[in-house]
Formats: C-alpha cells, sequence, structure tokens
C-alpha cells in the first residue's frame, strides 16, 4: 500500500478524500467500529469549508451560517461585535455536527473506493527505512510507504522521537444543546469569565453551549436536572442571547494543549488533534487541522509514488506547516491565558481591549481573519 491513515476522524478522512484522486492506494484503519455518536458541534472557517467542498464532503444541509460574533467578559466592561457583513463575507464561519461532517466523509471515502477498515485499533508500529508497519489489536498488519497518524494523539509517543509538550488547563468542557426564546440569527455568543470561556453556537434553530469549568464545577452542572442547569446558565450568560428554555445532550470534554515537538519521523507524517490538540475557546482546532490534511494531500498528489514518506517530501510537509501550527497554538494559549487569568490582565485591560477591538475596524479585522482563516494576513 502507498499510504497508511490510522483514524479515520475529520482529519484523517479528509486527507484520505483529498488524495483520493491521485491513483494511489490508500487505506485507512479505524479504531471505531461504527458511527462515533459525538455530539460536538464545530464551528468552521470559510476557509475550511471551501476545502471540504473541494473533498466533496461538505455536509450543506446541516451547515448553519455565523453571520456575527459577539465577545464580552462576565463581571467587566467592554464588548466587540465582529459583523460578517462588514467584513464582505455572507458568513464569517459555519456550524456543523461532528457526526455529521464525519458521515459526509465516510460517504465520499465509500464513493471514492477508498477502502475504511472498522475496528482496526493500532497497537505497535514499526518504522524501517523503506516502510512504516502497523499492527492492529485484531492481529491484523498493514504496511505502507508513507503512514499517516490521524487518531487524535492516541499512539504519537509509540514513535521514536516524538515527544509532547503542553499543559493540563484543568478545565472540563460541558457541552449541550439549548434553546432560548428568541431567534438567534445566525449570531454566535463568546463570553470570558474567570472561570473560563463560556460560547453559545447558532445551530439550526437551537445554540451549542460550549461551557468551560474546573472539574469539579463541570461535574456538578453535569449531574443537575434541566430546570436547575438552565438557571446555572442564565446567571452564568445574561440574558444576551434570550431566556434559556430548554437543555438536552450534555456532554464533557477534559481540556489541553499538546502539541508535538515535530510533526514528522521517519516514515510518517502527524496530523490535526494528533499533531496539536487545542483548548476549543477560539474554534481552531478542527480548522487547523484541516489545513495540516489539505497540506499534506497535496503533498501525497505531488510526490511521485517512489518517493513518497521521504525525507524530501516530509521536510517540505513540517516546514510548510511550522508557522501556522506554531501561532496556532499560541494565539489559542494566549486567549485562554489573557482572559481567564485575573493576574495577567485585569479585568478593565480586557474591557479596553474588548472596546477598542468594537471601535477600531483594523484590529478587529485582523482578529476576524484568524478566525476566518486561521492566519493574519502578512
Ligand atoms: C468541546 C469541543 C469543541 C470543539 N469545537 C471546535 C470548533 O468549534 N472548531 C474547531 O475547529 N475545532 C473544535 N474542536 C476541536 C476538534 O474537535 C478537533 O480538532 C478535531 O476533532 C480533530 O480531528 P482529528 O481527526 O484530528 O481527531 P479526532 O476527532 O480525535 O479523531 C481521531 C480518530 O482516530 C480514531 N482512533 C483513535 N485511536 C485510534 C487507534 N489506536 N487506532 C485507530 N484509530 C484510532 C478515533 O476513533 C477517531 O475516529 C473542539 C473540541 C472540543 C473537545
Amino acid at each position: 500500500m502507498d499510504v497508511a491513515i490510522i483514524g479515520a476522524g475529520p482529519v484523517g478522512a479528509t486527507v484520505a478524500a483529498l488524495a483520493a484522486a491521485s491513483g494511489l492506494s490508500i487505506g485507512v484503519f479505524e479504531a471505531r467500529t461504527g458511527p462515533s455518536g459525538d455530539k460536538r458541534t464545530l464551528a468552521l472557517s470559510h476557509a475550511s469549508r471551501r476545502l471540504l467542498e473541494e473533498a466533496l464532503a461538505w455536509p450543506a444541509p446541516s451547515a448553519t451560517p455565523i453571520r456575527s460574533i459577539h465577545i464580552s467578559q462576565k463581571g467587566g466592561p467592554g464588548r466587540t461585535l465582529i459583523d460578517a457583513a462588514e467584513q464582505g463575507l455572507p458568513a464569517l464561519g459555519y456550524t456543523v455536527a461532528y457526526a455529521a461532517l464525519e458521515s459526509a466523509l465516510d460517504a465520499r471515502l465509500r464513493e471514492a473506493g477508498v477502502e475504511v477498515a472498522y475496528g482496526q485499533s493500532c497497537e505497535a508500529i514499526a518504522l524501517e527505512p523503506d516502510r512504516a508497519t502497523v499492527r492492529f489489536a485484531s492481529g491484523r498488519e498493514a504496511s505502507a510507504r508513507l503512514l499517516v497518524l490521524a487518531d487524535g494523539g492516541a499512539n504519537s509517543t509509540k514513535i521514536p522521537g516524538i515527544a509532547y509538550t503542553g499543559k493540563d488547563y484543568d478545565q472540563l468542557a460541558v457541552t449541550a444543546a439549548v434553546r432560548t426564546d428568541r431567534e438567534h440569527g445566525g449570531r454566535a455568543y463568546e463570553r470570558f469569565t474567570a472561570e473560563g470561556p463560556a460560547a453559545l453556537l447558532p445551530v439550526d434553530d437551537r445554540y451549542a453551549l460550549v461551557w468551560t469549568e474546573s472539574p469539579d464545577a463541570a461535574r456538578r452542572l453535569l449531574a443537575l436536572d434541566d430546570a436547575s442547569f438552565l438557571a446555572a446558565l442564565q446567571a452564568h450568560f445574561g440574558d444576551r442571547a434570550g431566556r434559556f428554555l430548554s437543555v438536552s445532550s450534555r456532554a464533557a470534554f477534559p481540556l489541553r494543549l499538546r502539541a508535538v515537538n515535530t510533526p514528522v519521523a521517519l516514515r510518517t507524517a502527524i496530523v490535526g488533534n494528533a499533531a496539536q490538540a487545542l483548548h476549543p475557546i477560539a474554534g481552531q482546532g478542527l480548522n487547523l487541522g484541516l489545513r495540516d490534511a489539505a497540506e499534506l494531500a497535496a503533498a501525497i498528489s505531488a510526490t511521485p509514488p517512489e518517493a513518497l514518506g521521504g525525507d524530501a517530501m516530509l521536510g517540505a510537509y513540517r516546514d510548510a506547516r511550522r508557522r501556522d501550527a506554531t501561532r496556532g497554538v499560541a494565539f489559542t494559549d494566549f486567549l485562554v491565558s489573557a482572559f481567564a487569568d485575573a493576574r495577567r490582565i485585569p479585568t478593565w485591560g480586557r474591557g479596553l481591549a474588548l472596546t477598542a477591538l468594537d471601535l477600531l475596524p483594523g484590529a478587529r479585522r485582523v482578529l476576524a481573519e484568524r478566525m476566518i482563516r486561521g492566519s493574519p494576513a502578512p
């Protein structure tokens, strides 16, 4: 086989979908035996939409446009509004359900004739100068010139020379679907609080909530009955999005920052969350991962089969991704620390920053650029 991809999450499946036209033999190996049932809602940029359209896997019917983002802080002054019309765009981004994206990619891979082997959990990896061999828990083995690790980070440290740096934010993200008594009109809300950021993303006729809290507080929130949860949310979020009426599908995710020291090793490229897992505060994780996927798929398609997975191809991939990945990690970590850690920037400083953003179209454009394209204009 030419390319073996471990993990059929959104990033691994996108590498396969984009590289399918190359005519190479590509195998995708996924530990799950069926759909993930993941309840996450993802905010994706314009650039990510274009990329998924190119992969013929944009889940159009279930995507909701984000027309504006309202940013504020609890217990402090200042707020800013980033508006799509001001940026000359029909939408700042889109929300899609993780499950809808997963099934669009799965359908596309079937249509393109790329085999996804489900129930194949990678257990061991052997790297040699001319190929990579993976052994799965099922006993199956696969060898390829190029190994793509897109497993969210489960196996990277089995690779010699790969180490993670990062931190545990000691927070959980509580996610849920909530309804209010007002139509969302395509507006997303991001609210910074001393306990961590909270966001409401418009999706269909409701909002997806991402509420970060300390692990103890998050567990208490998960245990509340619906009425008490809604009351706690109202107190936390205020009434800017209206009165919260109902909640369903509560779940929790631990939040950490993890980034590999290098996204390449012998015969191996590491992409998506396996390369960098970010706090969801700015909705950057998958957007960044999809850019990994696009760059790697382009390299796969442009490299002659005999040079696939060679040092030249992997070195060029590493260099092409360095700046974007480093900035994505730093930007997200800065936001988490600046808005959560009262000692770093006092409340009035954050209020000033938000007000300045609201008054200065230039500054707002820089922030919007980051949200829309992933990196500020050079
Ligand atoms: C609460 C929350 C909200 C988020 N919101 C956003 C957002 O708004 N916008 C955004 O851009 N990002 C967001 N993210 C980040 C986003 O979810 C991730 O960046 C994205 O899912 C990464 O995709 P991936 O394919 O790299 O990894 P994953 O989604 O983790 O997929 C990895 C796949 O590998 C498989 N796998 C694992 N181990 C093995 C193994 N041993 N063998 C074979 N297969 C294996 C898994 O089953 C899975 O299918 C959010 C994250 C969280 C937690």
